[in-house]
């Protein structure tokens, strides 16, 4: 097989070739069609997220092992199963669901693997879909995507289920708007699914005109300039006294700082980018003002499957997706990291 593998942290991924795996147990083995390019594989590459104060957490003394397959947003066929897969029918398209746990420990026999502490992710902790084959654990993981265009339905599995976890955490979606902080991929993707899941009204927050323009296309009934000093007063004016939910995509000191000054008494922030940095905070008016402040990671297998169910009923979500050869994986993370992409970029093999 065929693929672009992360040897050595902060250097480009190289292209190698080795024999195609046997999937043995339950293992699954998949054609790839369709490999998402996401924001944090820049993180997964570089090795290390940004703590603020020039503190780093470092992705190998997390368990992170090199010579690593990138790529956790795959569609794939499925080519061959081990002899315990069962229900696995050869020629199927799947999703691979990739934030995978231990599958044992309480967390995850609540299906909650996405939160397990010894996480297997594909393309993180495992080898993704930065390839032409991919090896999935279990049948369990795999959804069908039915007749979707695999390169679309490929960014669900992160961009997707990342953006349907942090919207189920607002228990004012139908009722208020929720401000949405980000318009790059995420953000757009955010935006089609907050409309899917009946959400009152979106109000969308970035620094760059033309990712604002671009949400206000998608269908944002107001966007905001983060950059200028009185963005916060700007939401707190269009929501009337603030906003009772803000989704960070961005997670920078920034962006922080803006949507938890944004917010109405009772009202939610949660926060979803890996963006870096750090804020202090006062604390009584946390108390007095009875905020919450909330942390969102990727999604749940059950999450998964909602979603792919209510993409299949409404139709996927409008975001651009452009396709690129795998052999190009490393042009497309500069270009990502230079911030030149508008939606998404899904890698193929060819
Ligand atoms: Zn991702
Ligand atoms: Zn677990």
């Amino acid at each position: 097989m065929r693929m672009m593998q992360l040897c050595q942290c902060g250097a480009p991924l190289q292209f190698n070739e080795q024999p195609t795996p046997k999937p043995a147990g339950t293992e699954v083995l998949l054609k790839v069609l369709a490999a998402g390019v996401c924001h944090s594989d820049l993180h997964i590459a570089d090795g290390w997220f940004d703590l603020g104060q020039g503190k780093r957490m470092s992705l190998q003394d997390r368990g992170m092992k090199l010579p690593l397959i990138l790529g956790h947003e795959n569609v794939g066929e499925v080519v061959a199963a081990g002899p315990e897969a069962q229900g696995v029918k050869v020629g199927a398209r799947m999703l691979a669901h990739p934030w995978i746990g231990c599958g044992t420990c309480a967390v995850c026999r609540r299906g909650e693997e996405n939160l397990c502490r010894a996480m297997k992710s594909l393309g993180v902790f495992s080898n993704g879909g930065y390839a032409d084959h991919l090896v999935v654990p279990h049948p369990r993981y795999l959804i069908d995507i039915g007749d979707l265009a695999a390169e679309r339905a490929a960014p669900l599995a992160c961009s997707g289920v990342t953006t349907y976890g942090a919207l189920k955490k607002v228990p004012t979606l139908k009722e208020e708007p929720t401000v949405i902080i980000g318009a790059g991929g995420l953000g757009l993707m955010c935006l089609a699914l907050h409309k899917a899941m009946g959400g009152n009204s979106a109000i969308v927050v970035d620094i760059d005109p033309v990712k604002r323009e671009a949400a206000r296309n998608a269908g944002a009934a107001m966007v905001v300039d983060g950059g200028r000093p009185d963005a916060a007063q700007q939401i707190v004016d269009a929501t009337r006294g603030g906003a009772w939910a803000v989704i960070d995509l961005v997670g920078s000191s920034a962006s922080a700082r803006l949507g938890i000054d944004g917010l109405i008494k009772g009202g939610k922030y949660v926060i979803v980018g890996l963006y870096g940095g750090d804020i202090a905070l006062s604390l009584p008016p946390i108390p007095m003002r009875a905020i919450t402040i909330q942390g969102s990671y990727v999604g749940s297998l059950p999450e998964m499957r909602e979603l792919i169910e209510l993409v299949r009923r409404t139709g996927l979500p409008g975001v651009p997706v452009a396709t690129r050869p795998l052999k190009d994986a490393n042009d497309v993370l500069g270009e990502l990291r230079a911030g030149k992409v508008v939606g998404r970029v899904v890698l193929q093999p060819v």
